[in-house]
């Protein structure tokens, strides 16, 4: 997502990886949950959110200004979970567990283990596996947007 002209660019050489890894039926929720994480950046760019979070990085350490960054990641992932359950009619058996297969695999953690062979929290700027996963689940579970305070739950 581009904050600058608010559209939304997809990557298709990523596209193309969860369709292989999930497979062509498979892959489609996945892919939707992707999307309707980026359609979160956009909800927080409307509501003032990441300019808030921007201009807020800037005063602060690398490491702090890192943790500002998870809270608006997982808050994109919880706007994903939320529009799924707005959408439920839509959802076929599966496809849940399609997005938290695909929110496990974009986890810090688990990406830095492959990419390095290593974690190092500090640099974590979308979150852990576990918590993309959990705030996905959050807003799915709950429909309630009134849940969406990140920065306050990780005590930021
Ligand atoms: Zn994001």
């Amino acid at each position: 997502y581009c904050p600058a002209d608010q559209k939304l660019y997809m990557d298709l050489v990523f596209f193309n990886e969860l369709h292989n890894r999930f497979g062509a039926k498979k892959g489609d929720f996945a892919m939707a949950y992707v999307t309707a994480h980026e359609i979160g950046h956009h909800v927080q760019t409307l509501m003032g959110t990441s300019q808030k979070v921007r201009q807020a990085q800037q005063r602060m350490s690398k490491v702090d200004a890192n943790k500002l960054s998870v809270a608006l990641e997982l808050q994109a992932d919880f706007y994903a979970g939320l529009w799924a359950y707005y959408n439920k009619e839509y959802l076929e058996e599966g496809d849940i567990e399609e997005a938290l297969s695909a929110a496990n695999a974009v986890g810090d953690d688990t990406l830095q283990r492959k990419v390095q062979g290593s974690v190092n929290p500090d640099s974590f700027t979308h979150g852990t596996s576990q918590q993309r996963k959990d705030w996905f689940l959050r807003g799915y579970r709950t429909g309630d947007m009134s849940q969406h305070d990140t920065f306050s739950e990780l005590k930021i």
